[in-house]
């Protein structure tokens, strides 16, 4: 079932099925302080195939999306645009942006490989969904509607073209030798034949001069759509958590927009980013941690 709601938790799984408790524990840990809000659990969506379950069901989706997988956001993006389906993306810390139009769609997307603690992505939703909430009425007492979409999926690897950054000049038509790209009626380069691509290799990414061309798996975060962000234009998501403490609820801010006024942490956790910042991977760390208690 597509649900009507205006926005729709999705939770993409790991890959590695030793991964798969931990990740059910994270699903319901946020689903508990972001709760009420319909959700969905797929496959890794990188995986999925663009006439299968999955994408199937995100096209009909009409809500915007808080997506939690283990891709960087821009390579979340653009795999979803990929597969026919257009979201901006909207930073978590940003003010919600106004919709435009009904098809102006809006995209927060959590990698949750990323977070120094569990704790801090549970709040960083949560956080967010308060924000997005404000002025829409309060779903409390609404109960979650949780779906789960299956396809047997295998691993793929595949190129993903930013168009918005792509200057068409054909350097990865006329590099790649095994006709992945292609052109389409608008005289535009496009992936025409993703999965002939050969597995780890992202060679037309180095000679794209548009930095245009992402590999959402591959190890380095510069062809991988990384965050490119500049530094201080973003708001660490540490910060954000200070400013709203241990909530495992949604709540809302007392002054619109203004996370200075939310309530303080309370005990240790309150100067948690000064002394003990969060280091990148830590959750992937403990994904593995969770692989090998499945041993
Ligand atoms: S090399 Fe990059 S900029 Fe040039 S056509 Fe390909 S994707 Fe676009
Ligand atoms: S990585 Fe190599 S095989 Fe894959 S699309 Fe680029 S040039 Fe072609």
């Amino acid at each position: 079932m597509v649900t009507e709601a205006f926005i729709t938790l999705v939770f993409s799984r790991p890959r590695d099925p030793h991964a798969e408790p931990a990740f059910r524990h994270m699903v319901n840990e946020v689903l508990e302080a972001a709760g009420h809000l319909p959700a969905v659990i797929i496959p890794h969506f990188y995986d999925a195939m663009p006439g299968g379950p999955v994408f199937t069901y995100l096209r009909r989706l009409t809500t915007d999306i808080i997506l939690l997988a283990p891709l960087y956001p821009r390579a979340a993006q653009l795999v979803l645009r990929a597969n026919g389906l257009r979201y901006r993306l909207a930073r978590q810390t940003d003010d919600v942006p106004q919709r435009q139009n009904q098809s102006d769609r809006r995209l927060w997307a959590f990698d949750y490989r990323e977070y120094g603690s569990f704790e801090v992505l549970r709040n960083a939703v949560a956080a967010l969904v308060a924000e997005y909430l404000q002025g829409a009425g309060s779903l409390a007492g609404e109960r979650p509607l949780v779906e789960e979409i299956e396809e047997a999926t295998r691993s793929r690897w595949y190129p993903v073209i930013d168009d918005e950054a792509c200057v068409n000049c054909f350097e990865c038509l006329n590099f790649c030798l095994f006709g992945v790209f292609d052109v389409n009626t608008e005289g535009r380069v496009f992936t025409a034949q993703p999965d002939q691509c050969r597995p780890g290799c992202p060679a037309c990414a180095r000679v794209c001069p548009a930095g245009a061309i992402v590999f959402p798996l591959y190890p380095d975060p510069k062809i991988a759509g990384g965050d490119v962000v500049e530094e201080g234009q973003i708001i660490p998501l540490v910060d954000l958590k200070s400013g709203i403490g241990t909530v495992t609820t949604p709540q809302k801010p007392s002054v619109a927009g203004n996370s200075s006024q939310a309530p303080r942490p309370t005990g240790d956790r309150a100067d948690d980013k000064e002394s003990h910042p969060p280091t990148k991977q830590t959750l992937q760390q403990w994904l593995c941690q969770a692989d090998d208690d499945a041993h």
